[in-house]
């Protein structure tokens, strides 16, 4: 990495403090990370990208290393505004032709040897003569138009997107029309993780103000200094998940005021806290003993987070930090009626669960799902929802994650209000045995809910952590009780092609896991009985366009040969009945074994959409469901301790 560093440096030629980040750079950048699988290393390059970036900054410019952030994770605003890239093929290899005027046919056959759109559209534009050396294009010119690519929509607005990628490409020199390429293609194929992007942020602002302050801090220090900045500016990203404020703040007023800085904000969705699987109420018992908790109905619905600003405006929030209030307008429109009147500004944390207006009975997940996810209507819903409160995290100007569940609840019944068939609080119960706790978790059932969340309820222990699957928050769905095991949620990376009638669409798919930690996908199981006719058409219509010939760096294959490779995106929920050791899949290698493990006999349950790849289980889930199952099996049936 040392070498590439100088490498990097070597780009501050034609790049004078105070002028735009000349895109070259980013380019040159990208290269060295796609070419090295080592996260130490893609942290190093990128820290050495952010720091000449910083180093460059005109005094009190922020925007810069905003845009480049946003360039290296391929992204142009935080999640929650939902602005993203996704050009089709057709129209890149129309641009592509049109800037380098090589005939669309020739483009096409050459994408079909290369498999990967970018690298035609370098070698387009390098086997071109030009008589001018174009003006280079900087960050700031990229980002913005990009940006207007993203945004214009409607019919119209093919031609202007391909007016703008033209005079884009027609600018490119280098490598840069790969990047560019694959950025509009909305698969950057980098592998730059977020938590990489996070850790060389911080890196690279702490080396900016030891320059800055002419200090030189001895090796164990700055490696000290290092780790705790990574620590911290994950943390607040956890709560304020969006560059737009964290950069700048991290450029003002450094990184030990950041988190004074940046908090919870109402308006901006944080990422929610996650439960661990448990297989018995005794383990629940266990793991809690002698503390207080509480136990709740885990609804079968869809995780909402209610956000109400102080001006009044409310938004709600997928798991994910989508904006849904095009998907529940019948919410919007019930949400005010459950607001006492010393509630101004808040962020709830729920579930929207589907229910049956006349009878009042809950429905299940399904039945939610069908409901269309924009420009819904009111007037046309047959499925309506109910929300479902459990926690609080902001009131009336003030965070709340640092306060117990106990507070928190007591502020969430202080200041809201039941409203039949619109909002309720969930469901809870105080008890402390085995019996009491067996009781409710059968009782939840038989409301139609999935099974129990229980939750620690004091000290600091209680508090909220956004983005972790927490050990304080325990759930013991009615599955695991009936030995079937927690569901999987695995990433579609590839597919192989139909038999007989099935030719025209895939007729299996190659499923992998999320290690967060390699920020590697993992190969776990081959799926492909079980879907009907019409499954596997609407699977083949949502995955083609993220296929890709070649499979991307950040997906250890294993021995698995699949017919096409996908862009890792689409999230399936998977049962199993079984897991076995395996020579040719990779999930979880070295965990439990040597070997990986796999599925045997996977089952399809439903899409993740509300999930995004690098939420799917982690190997180290995978492993500790496998080494449950060889301990079930050596005790030969004999009835384990607890529920
Ligand atoms: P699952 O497959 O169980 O939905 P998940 O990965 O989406 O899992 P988990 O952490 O496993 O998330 O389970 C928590 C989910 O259960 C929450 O995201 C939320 O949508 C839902 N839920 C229902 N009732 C509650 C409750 N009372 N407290 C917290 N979460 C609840």
């Amino acid at each position: 990495a040392a070498m590439d560093k100088t490498k990097l440096v070597d780009l501050k030629e034609g790049w004078k403090e105070g002028t735009p980040v000349p895109y070259a750079a980013l380019a040159q950048a990208f290269t060295f990370i796609e070419a090295t699988t080592k996260r130490i290393e893609k942290t190093a390059l990128l820290t050495a990208l952010f720091l000449l970036v910083i180093r460059r900054s005109g005094e009190g410019d922020t925007q810069s290393l905003l845009q480049t952030v946003y360039l290296c994770i391929n992204r142009l605003c935080p999640d929650y505004m939902g602005i993203e890239l996704g050009i089709g093929e057709s129209l890149l290899v129309k641009a592509i032709g049109e800037s380098t005027g090589r005939n669309l046919s020739t483009i096409k056959s050459e994408l079909k040897k290369e498999g990967d759109l970018g690298l035609v559209a370098m070698n387009s534009k390098n086997s071109q003569k030009t008589l001018f050396k174009p003006k280079p294009l900087t960050v700031p010119f990229v980002f913005t138009n990009l940006k207007e690519i993203a945004m214009s929509s409607g019919h119209s607005s093919q031609n202007k997107k391909v007016s703008i990628i033209t005079k884009l490409l027609a600018a490119c020199q280098g490598s840069e029309a790969k990047y560019i390429v694959r950025s509009l293609e909305g698969k950057l194929r980098i592998g730059n993780a977020e938590r990489t992007v996070l850790v060389a942020l911080a890196h690279a602002v702490v080396l900016a103000e030891q320059e800055k302050a002419n200090k030189r801090l001895s090796k164990e220090r700055l490696t000290t200094k290092l780790e705790e900045a990574s620590a911290t500016i994950k943390a607040v990203y956890s709560e304020l998940p969006t560059y737009d404020i964290v950069v700048p703040a991290l450029l003002e007023s450094g990184i030990d005021q950041l988190r004074e800085r940046c908090k919870l904000t109402p308006g901006v969705p944080l990422k929610p806290m996650l439960a661990k699987p448990t297989k018995a109420i005794g383990e629940v018992l266990d793991r809690f003993e002698g503390k207080k908790f509480t136990c709740e109905y885990k609804y079968d619905g869809e995780r909402a987070q209610v956000h109400r600003l102080d001006d009044g405006t409310v938004g709600v929030f997928s798991r994910n930090s989508e904006d849904m209030s095009k998907k529940y307008p019948d919410l919007m429109e019930q949400l005010p009626h459950c607001i006492k009147d010393n509630t101004k500004s808040f962020v709830v944390d729920a579930e929207a669960v589907a229910i049956d207006r006349t009878t009042g009975k809950l429905m299940p997940f399904q039945e939610l799902s069908r409901r269309k996810r924009k420009d819904v209507k009111v007037e046309d819903i047959q499925v309506r929802v109910c929300l479902f409160a459990f926690d609080l995290l902001y009131l009336n100007g003030e965070p709340l994650l640092h306060k117990s569940l106990t507070e928190r609840r007591e502020l969430l019944r202080e200041h809201f209000q039941p409203v039949e068939g619109e909002f309720d609080f969930a469901k809870a119960s105080d008890g402390e045995t085995t019996e009491e706790i067996q009781a409710f978790l059968e009782e939840s059932v038989k409301d139609g809910c999935e099974g129990l969340m229980v939750k620690m309820l004091d000290s600091d222990a209680s508090y909220y952590e956004p983005s972790r699957r927490s050990v304080n928050w325990l759930k013991l769905k009615k599955d695991y009780l009936a030995g079937v095991g927690d569901s999987l949620d695995l990433v579609v990376v590839g597919a192989y092609y139909g038999k007989g009638k099935r030719t025209n669409v895939y007729g299996a798919f190659l499923l992998a896991c999320y290690d967060a930690d390699g920020e590697e996908y993992q190969t776990i199981c081959k799926i492909g009985t079980g879907f009907s006719e019409e499954a596997l058409q609407s699977h083949y219509d949502a995955l083609k366009p993220l296929e890709m010939t070649k499979p991307r760096g950040d997906i250890k294959i294993g021995g698995a040969k699949p017919e096409v490779w996908f862009e890792p995106k689409v999230v399936w929920e998977v049962l199993t009945a079984d897991l076995s050791l395996s020579p040719i899949y990779t999930a979880a290698q070295g965990l439990a074994d040597e070997r990986g493990i796999s599925l045997r006999f996977p089952r399809f349950i439903r899409i993740r959409d509300d999930k995004s790849a690098d939420d799917a289980t982690g190997p180290e889930q995978i492993a500790e469901m496998y080494e449950r199952q060889v301990l079930a099996q050596s005790k030969g049936g004999k009835k384990g301790k607890g529920g």
